[in-house]
This record gives structure tokens, sequence and C-alpha cells, in this order.
């Protein structure tokens, strides 16, 4: 199978919303008159971001997930994507099964893969999401005030769980390792929380590094510090008490653990029904967790109540060895 036989067979469809698709020099995209579009990358590395053996279904899914959870993060609505694929070989059978699990995500939002490019050589995925938000309705990193609450949505650490698991560095009952490996595997991008928070949130982004860094980056772009209460922020297999983890585990999978997409946003204290209606409209949880502080810095509360000194870093690429 040659590279074009190749596109045509795994990657060409009909466009709807989008006015040109695969098969020409360049996509041509049609957002709403006025609309502002919301343009992110996100690009998987073999080795880096998944294991060489992986599913190639969930590989779909994940490379769009995390794309998505960037519009998601601003508050976009979904429009369209490119794909930027390096393939070691023309494999239909593993060609076919990633763009299965990438095309069912994108048709659950109604998201059109509308051109890319295919070259050989290690197995390397870019996905470039297009979106369209309201003229100064996006949400930004720059946005939060002292007095404003923190909240995360769904839950975090799964995914750290299963990868800590999956290199052998814990155990976990069948069960919880199977719903674990879901949430690294398949994260769901959450899309419906991210337009509804349009308008309620103060600033928003996704938790992708890890949620100390993460936040982090929300202090250092709006000039404010914060303090998190850590025991309100738990890995949906704990909570249920599956597995009462250690908590230096808790800890490192909940605050530096990474590969969640949840979004982590805040808003005015004053806002907490709305932020609560929004999350039952998109049928997403979310959790208060602190608040925004004057004072630069972050500080953690512990299991005790007491302050806790944070240990755990963020994901850095190139972070020092
Ligand atoms: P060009 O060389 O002009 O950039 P290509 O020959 O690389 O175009 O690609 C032909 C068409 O197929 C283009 O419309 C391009 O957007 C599309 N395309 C290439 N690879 C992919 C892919 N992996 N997924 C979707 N569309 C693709
Ligand atoms: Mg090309």
């Amino acid at each position: 199978m040659g590279e074009f036989d190749l596109i045509r067979r795994f990657f060409q469809r009909p466009v709807r919303r989008a006015a040109l698709g695969v098969g020409d020099d360049c996509a041509l995209l049609a957002p709403a008159p006025g609309m502002q579009l919301a343009v992110s990358s996100d690009m998987l590395v073999e080795g880096r971001h998944f294991f060489a053996d992986v599913d190639p279904r969930l590989l779909g899914h994940k490379c769009l997930a995390v794309n998505l959870s960037d519009l998601a993060a601003c508050g976009a609505r979904p429009l369209a994507f490119t794909l930027a694929l390096s393939l070691p070989r023309a494999d239909a059978a593993w060609t076919e099964a990633f763009a299965g699990g990438l095309l069912a995500l994108a048709d659950a939002h109604g998201c059109e893969l509308v051109g890319g490019d295919t070259t050989q050589g290690p197995l390397n995925i870019c996905i470039t999401v297009f979106g369209e938000v309201p003229p100064g309705q996006a949400l930004l990193r720059s946005g939060a005030r002292a007095g404003d609450d923190i909240w995360v949505s769904g839950s975090l650490g799964d995914a750290r769980l299963a990868l800590e698991a999956l290199l052998g560095h814990t155990t976990l009952p069948p069960g919880t390792l199977a719903a674990a490996r879901q949430r690294l595997e398949a994260p769901t991008p959450r899309v419906a929380l991210g337009q509804a928070l349009r308008g309620i949130a103060s600033s928003a982004l996704d938790v992708s590094d890890g949620l100390l860094g993460d936040l982090g980056h929300i202090l250092a772009q709006s000039r404010v510090g914060a303090s998190l209460d850590t025991r309100l922020i738990t890995p949906l297999l704990d909570a249920g008490r599956h597995t009462p983890l250690a908590i230096d585990l808790l800890h490192q999978c909940t605050l530096s653990g990474g590969d969640d997409y949840e979004l982590c946003f805040t808003a005015p204290a004053d806002r907490r029904d709305a932020v609560q209606a929004a999350g039952r409209d998109s049928a997403t949880r979310v959790t208060r967790i602190g608040c925004i502080e004057e004072q630069p810095g972050l500080r953690l509360i512990g299991p005790d109540g007491a302050a806790m000194a944070p240990r755990w870093t963020s994901f850095d690429h190139f972070a020092a060895a």
C-alpha cells in the first residue's frame, strides 16, 4: 500500500462543516461569522508518550483527546483537525485500528479530519486542532484573582497510578488496574464543561503535566498565589476506598501525576452555584480544592490539616536528570 492509498483508505472522508477537506493543498475551514479560531498542536512520540506495543485504537483516541483537551481548557468548541503522521511501515491493520479510535472520538465531538501529512519514519503523531470561541470569551491562564476558588473536574492521579503499576513500582488489584489503565490510555477531554464555564471561570487550563506545575502556570500568568487542600484531591480509584493508597504514592499521583486531562480552573467565590450548574449540565464532577491568594507561591494543606511542603514536581521533558 502506497502513501496515497493509505490516506484515501483510512483518512479521507467527506466533510460536513468544513468547506474543503483531505485531497487538495490546503483544507478550508468555515468558522461561524465573527468567531475567533482557537488553535493548538500536540505531538505524541513513541517511547516518550506511549509504549511501542500500545493498542493502536487507544492510541488514536488519545492523540485526539489530548488536543481536544486544550480546546476544552480554552472553552472552545471543536471544529476540525489535521494529522501529521510518521509511520515505520504502511500496516493496514494497525492504521485501520488507529483511524478507528481517532475518528470515533472525532465524530463524538463533531471535529472533522480535514488534512495532514504522512511520511515514513519512527512512529510519531502530531495533531493540530481548530475550534471556535466567541471573541473575548476564551478561558485564559491569566485571569485568576485573589479570593477566587480553585476547582478541578473529574479526578486526578488515576493515569499516574496506572503508569506506576505498569512500570512495576506498585501493584494494584486487577480490576483497579484495568480502570486506572482506561484513564491513562483513553482519557476523556472535558469539552462540554470547558464551554459551559465560559463567562463563569476566571482562568483555566488542562492538567497534562501534573496539578502543582500546571496550577503554577495559572499562578505565574495571573501574578497570584494559592492554597490547596490536598485532602480534597483524590484519584477516582482511591475515593471509593477500593485501594487505600500509601500517602506518598497518593500525593505523587494526585499532585504531580500528569496525563489525566482534567480541567483546573478558578472562579469567583460568588459563582459557586454557577460552577456546580456547569458541572451538572456537562455531566462532569467538579470539586473545589483551594483558593487563590495575593501572597505569591503555593501553600499545601496536608493529611493532618497542617501545612505540608510540596515535594513533588511536574513533568518537564528537558528537566535536568
Ligand atoms: P502536499 O504534498 O501538497 O502537502 P500531500 O501529498 O502530503 O500534500 O497530501 C495529500 C492530501 O492528503 C492533502 O490534502 C493532505 O492534507 C492529506 N493528508 C496527508 N496525510 C494525511 C493524514 N495523515 N491525514 C489526513 N489527511 C492527510
Ligand atoms: Mg506532503
